[in-house]
């Protein structure tokens, strides 16, 4: 599901506004959140964005990228400010991390297709996340714990390297309060780890309570990871079009103009990042598109 741009964006979809960073919570190994706002006042309270879109994040000098917001949608109105949780990468990301509360960047966007949580009312939502990829599904789960009462069941599966690079450890516990049901797998247990082992996509096999006729399936993480845990969704009796992925490709205008992002026909900052299954399921198996 695409959004119109905000007016904003239409007039000028190249501007980048300043935004100062409030805090930053460091997460696990190499990943900090960033706590953003706005320093125009009437700027940061125009800014409007929706469950599954990004931001262009520029550093002065260094150059820019994309970022899903992965905020708490309530938390961000409360405080006035948004979240990117960033992995450690290469330049940009490397240049971001030298940065401490109170120091500038620029931020244009949001851009890009949404998590169709609001055309699922009565479905089963299953979540699955691997590695960073669980901070671009981050403002859609707790879109759907707002909501909580629309949904059927609400499950996460998400997989992650080690038991210490799980993101967002500290708030499993209240998501399973406002009714979560969170299972996690590591690709390599620490001593003491009494849960799952092995990739994700495994825990798509075991799952006893998979209903394929009214399940919809939100995926994020390495390509790989999601073309597996679709197979195997598959294989569990669900349909392409009950499948929706985020596509997290390289990017640069983020406005369909540059190429950079495309992925057979689709530009993915233009047409995604959300794209349902069907759409672009038959480029992801292609080496080196
Ligand atoms: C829509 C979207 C949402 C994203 N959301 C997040 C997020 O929430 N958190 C987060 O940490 N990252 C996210 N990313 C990925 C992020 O944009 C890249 O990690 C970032 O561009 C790396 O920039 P850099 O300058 O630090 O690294 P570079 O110096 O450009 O690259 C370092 C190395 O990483 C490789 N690389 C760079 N970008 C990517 C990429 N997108 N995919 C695979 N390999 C890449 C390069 O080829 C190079 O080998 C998102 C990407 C997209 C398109």
């Amino acid at each position: 599901m695409r959004v119109a741009y905000s007016a904003a964006i239409a007039a000028n979809p190249w501007l980048a506004r300043e935004a100062r960073i409030e805090r930053i919570t460091p997460e696990v190994d190499d990943v900090q959140t960033y706590h953003l706002r706005f320093t125009d006042a009437e700027v940061q309270a125009n800014y409007r964005f929706t469950a599954g879109q990004f931001n262009m994040l520029y550093v002065p000098g260094v150059g820019e990228i994309a970022i899903g917001v992965s905020v708490d949608p309530k938390v961000a109105e409360a405080e006035r400010t948004w979240d990117h949780t960033i992995r450690l990468a290469g330049q940009v990301t490397g240049a971001l991390a030298k940065l401490s509360p109170g120091k500038t960047i620029g931020v244009r966007g949001p851009y890009g297709s949404i998590w169709p949580v609001t055309e699922h009312h009565g479905r089963d939502v299953l979540l699955i996340a691997g590695g960073t990829g669980l901070a671009s599904l981050r403002a859609a789960l707790y879109e759907l714990l707002l909501h909580r009462d629309r949904y059927r069941r609400v499950t996460l599966l998400y997989g992650s390297r080690t038991p210490e690079s799980l993101l967002y450890e500290t708030e499993y516990a209240q998501w399973e309060r406002l009714g979560l049901n969170v299972i996690t797998t590591v690709d390599q247990a620490a001593s003491g780890w009494t849960g799952h082992v092995g990739v994700v996509s495994r825990l798509v096999d075991g799952l006893r309570t998979l209903d394929p006729n009214r399940t919809v399936i939100y995926c994020c993480g390495p390509e790989a990871m999601m073309y597996y845990a679709a197979g195997s969704a598959v294989a569990r009796g669900l349909r392409h079009e009950q499948i929706w992925v985020s596509l997290e490709r390289n990017m640069q205008c983020a406005v369909g103009l540059c190429g950079h992002c495309l992925l057979g026909p689709e530009f993915i900052c233009r047409d995604g990042p959300v794209f349902r299954f069907d759409q672009i399921a038959r480029y992801l198996n292609v080496e080196s598109l």
